[in-house]
């Protein structure tokens, strides 16, 4: 099973990293740390400290790898926010020049 993992923050795959991710897991790429919230399944703006996961503690920074033991990789992690992120700005911009 290939669910395709890629980076949280440039979006290339994450196929050539030694699975599962490790607190030094590296992105080949991009040299963004992994083991990070914004990688994780259980991440989400929407709840209380950006986390899903009831019984962990989020780490404040969701950028930096973390010792969190509920940390579980999410396939579309660079997609989902990121592209939205970016219509959005484009929205944003179009509206201003009409
Ligand atoms: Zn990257």
């Amino acid at each position: 099973m290939d669910e395709g993992l890629v980076c949280w923050k440039c979006g290339a795959t994450l196929r050539e990293v030694p699975q599962p991710l490790s607190r030094i897991s590296l992105c080949l790429s991009c040299r963004a740390e992994l083991h990070v919230c914004r990688q994780c399944c259980f991440y989400d703006t929407h709840k209380a400290e950006s986390c899903t996961e009831q019984r962990a503690d989020p780490p404040k920074d969701k950028q930096r790898a973390n010792f969190c033991e509920y940390f579980q990789p999410r396939a579309n992690a660079w997609q989902a926010e990121d592209n939205s992120a970016a219509d959005k700005a484009k929205d944003e911009l179009q509206k201003l020049f009409q």
